[in-house]
């Protein structure tokens, strides 16, 4: 074994997994986990939902509690950032100046919230949502606010404008596409949330483009539109999708495109580095082995345990079936295998309440299935996805569209990766 560690960058979900199961593989060497934020490592999905709510505690957000890094003796390097890869010399260095060999480097790096580029951005009420801090900073305006405006009807801009609701505040969710979480759901989904969310009291505006914050000295008053529609707002809210973190490894002449370029074992070109997680470009099986690069909880979690297996010789490709959910209000969405490239849907609506399930086929070949309020079906929906992994037939368009048909009994029995 290298008397150097295994260094991971990055204490988000796939930093703090890739620690944790390299000791669940039986890793005796040394693990550094190093992260420009401050706090323990924490779960990020919380903070758009519960969080914003009052009364949910910031420990309960912890992954794990301070004595598990040492009781795993995982060196945990808080409120620093890796700022040079020497890879010649497998070196990393550190914001403060620090240099630390390593034998194998994990990037597990994250991303970015994309930033709004019109004037008025930079006004002091003018927020967007990442971190604990920024999920406090909002909290704490939403006591006080009166209309909320959240810029972009994705997962994230929705999911705060619905806990908005819940604390009386007025919310109005402005969006350049047609419909609500365009880039991610199908059109079927999509008309389930806008009526929803409508019927709860969010004004929608589509089709809309932001043309300035209008604001007085340092604070925003609105939006204004390009139409020359203005939207009161006391609180501006950007969620407008993410970018990889990719500065680092592009310094150090790895591969980037859409996030760091790494194969089916999460490696980079250079052997003693990976990427994992919100950062990493990899090759997916339901996107027919393109590259694509995922920012969900599932993928971040087993994508660090790929990696933690190869590191410690049992390399084993990634091939899982993607899964994500999102909570907004009453309404859950949940989602397995990836929701790209289809040219077919069939929705089963529940008869008794606002559920349903959209079945997503390209070629007649399933590639994703989403549901509302209806868990169950997402359960057996990621066992057929994971039998459609294994090579087999999954269900067919006919199947999905026939009431009488189990889903569950297509379900071949999942094993965990
Ligand atoms: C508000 C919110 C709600 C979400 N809700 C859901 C949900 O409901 N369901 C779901 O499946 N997914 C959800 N997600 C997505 C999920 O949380 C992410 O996919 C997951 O956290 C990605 O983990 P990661 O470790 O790859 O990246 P990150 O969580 O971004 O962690 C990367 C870390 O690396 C640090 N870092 C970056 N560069 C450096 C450097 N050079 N040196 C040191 N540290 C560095 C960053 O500051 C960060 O702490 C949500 C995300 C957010 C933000």
């Amino acid at each position: 074994m290298s008397k150097h560690p295994v260094v991971i960058v990055g204490t988000g979900l796939a930093g703090f997994q890739a620690a944790s199961a390299l000791r669940d593989e039986g890793y005796a060497g040394r693990i550094v986990l190093i992260g420009d934020e401050v706090h323990l490592p924490y779960h990020r999905p919380p903070l758009s939902k519960g969080y914003l709510l009052d009364g949910v505690d910031e420990a309960r957000l912890r992954m794990r509690p301070e004595t598990f890094y040492a009781d795993k003796q995982i060196h945990l390097l808080g409120g620093r950032r890796a700022v040079a890869i020497d890879r010649a010399n497998r070196r990393l260095r550190l914001d403060d100046g620090a240099v630390l060999d390593y034998a194998h480097l994990v990037l597990a790096v994250g991303a970015s919230n994309r930033r709004l580029t019109v004037p008025g951005s930079t006004l002091g009420n003018v927020l967007s949502l990442r971190t604990l801090g920024d999920a406090h900073a909002i909290r704490e305006r939403l006591r006080d606010v009166r209309r909320l405006v959240v810029i972009g009807a994705g997962f994230i801009g929705l999911e705060i404008a619905a806990a908005a609701l819940k604390s009386k505040v007025e919310v109005t969710v402005i969006d350049v596409a047609d419909r609500p979480m365009a880039r991610a759901v199908s059109p079927a989904t999509s008309a389930v949330f806008a009526l929803e969310h409508s019927r709860n009291g969010v004004r929608f505006m589509f089709n809309a483009q932001v043309q300035q914050i209008a604001g007085e000295q340092d604070r925003a008053t609105g939006v204004d539109l390009a139409d020359g529609t203005h939207v009161a707002g006391d609180l501006i809210v950007v969620g407008i999708g993410v970018q990889p973190n990719i500065e680092l490894a592009m310094t150090a002449d790895l591969a980037v495109r859409n996030g760091i370029v790494v194969d089916c074992f999460m490696r980079t070109a250079d052997p003693h580095i990976s990427a994992i997680g919100d950062c990493a470009a990899h090759p997916n099986s339901f996107a027919q082995d393109q590259e694509v690069r995922l920012e969900s909880v599932q993928n971040a979690t087993d994508q660090a345990r790929c990696v933690a297996a190869g590191i410690v010789g049992r390399a084993i490709p990634y091939r899982t079936v993607p899964w994500f959910w999102s909570d907004q209000g009453g309404l859950k969405l949940q989602i397995a295998g990836l929701i790209h490239g289809y040219d077919q849907t069939v929705v089963r609506n529940d008869p008794q309440g606002i559920g349903c399930t959209v079945f997503c086929f390209r070629q007649g070949r399933l590639v994703g299935v989403e549901t509302v309020n209806q868990p169950a079906n997402h359960m057996a929906a990621r066992r057929v996805m994971a039998s459609v992994l294994a090579g087999g037939q999954g269900i067919t368009p006919q199947q999905a569209a026939d009431s009488q048909f189990d889903l569950r009994e297509a379900a071949a029995p999942v094993h965990p990766a």
